[in-house]
């Protein structure tokens, strides 16, 4: 099958379909599996990688010359969902996935996310809604990969529309996960080449000890020289309707501030629902927790 066939065909893109078929928004489906341009790592003369949309969250995870290359990537791989997710779940569905709001996923309720004009979780469950307000939603982005790639500067080919920044994947608009448009296939992510020297951090603050999207999640990228910090990209997701990168806390750092006072700068920006004001201190503290440990990590050869 080619791109073309793919993209013209009516139905529903499926990669790995762990959000897909939780969802079961009605088929017919259109297998991606097959088309040779979505599957695959390659590597340009510069050292940079295009991983196509079907590799799997486990190959981001495994995959030994990638988690030299991208080590932030790799973590947040092996850190999300479960075993058998990331065994079935693709790159391109994981940053395509839609949102966890459990008003949206069900079918006693109609919201923004699904042609009607209302947001019932606000006046509701709040507890795992945002704590940075943008907007009508209030359903957390999901997607930890598409977090960690804001602070590769990563870029999304997009059979249809061309190349474009992951950050440009994803708005505000309460009635989309994402800015793609039915028919539009990821087909890959560029990444930058590695970055000499870098260590990096993930963690998420969850709710349960496993099989659940975090509370709070950070990455952390820094290049350490003669004890300064002198790079720095710091992302942050399940606080937003996208994931964020923060260059507040990065100049913070690249000033010369203390870790805990550049984790502390996040706090500027959390307007906390009802429920979620406890996401502020687990905002700031997850990112100085990310902090510490990729000053503390190893450096990764590149
Ligand atoms: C218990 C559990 C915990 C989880 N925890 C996390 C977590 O912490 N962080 C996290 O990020 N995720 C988490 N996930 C989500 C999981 O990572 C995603 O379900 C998975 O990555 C989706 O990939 P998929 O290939 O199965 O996508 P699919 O279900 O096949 O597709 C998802 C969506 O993307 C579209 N799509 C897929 N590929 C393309 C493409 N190439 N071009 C255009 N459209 C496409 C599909 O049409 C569909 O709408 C969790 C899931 C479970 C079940
Ligand atoms: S938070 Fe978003 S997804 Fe949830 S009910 Fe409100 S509009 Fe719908």
């Amino acid at each position: 099958m080619t791109l073309h066939d793919v993209a013209t065909a009516a139905g529903v893109f499926r990669a790995g379909g762990t959000d897909l078929m939780s969802r079961a928004p009605g088929g017919p489906y259109v297998d991606l599996h097959g088309v040779p341009e979505l599957g695959g790592i390659t590597w340009r003369p510069d050292g940079s990688a295009v991983i196509g949309a079907l590799t799997t969250v486990a190959d981001l995870a495994r995959d030994v010359r990638l988690r030299a290359a991208y080590p932030a990537l790799a973590l947040t791989a092996a850190g999300l969902a479960t075993p058998q997710i990331r065994e079935a779940g693709t790159l391109g569905g994981n940053l395509l996935q839609r949102n966890r709001c459990a008003y949206y996923r069900s079918p006693a309720f109609s919201c923004h996310q699904d042609g009607g004009d209302s947001c019932p979780a606000r006046d509701g469950l709040t507890l795992y809604a945002t704590v940075v307000d943008s907007g009508p939603c209030v359903a957390p982005h999901p997607s930890s990969l598409a977090m960690t790639l804001l602070g590769y500067d990563a870029t999304a080919e997009v059979y249809g529309r061309g190349e474009l920044e992951v950050a440009g994947l994803y708005d505000d608009d309460p009635t989309r996960d994402h800015r793609l448009a039915r028919g539009e296939i990821l087909v890959s992510v560029r990444m930058p080449p590695p970055t000499p020297g870098e260590r990096a951090a993930y963690h998420r603050a969850i709710a349960r000890s496993e099989a659940e999207w975090p509370l709070v999640e950070a990455a952390a990228r820094l290049v350490v020289a003669d004890d300064a910090i002198v790079f720095a990209a710091v992302t942050v997701g399940g606080v937003a309707r996208t994931p964020l990168r923060l260059p507040e806390v990065e100049s913070a750092l690249l000033a010369g501030e203390s870790l805990a006072e550049a984790a502390g700068r996040a706090e500027a920006r959390c307007a906390p629902q009802a429920q979620t004001g406890y996401k502020v201190a687990l905002l700031t503290g997850t990112i100085l927790h990310v902090l510490e440990a990729a000053v503390e990590g190893e450096k990764v050869a590149a």
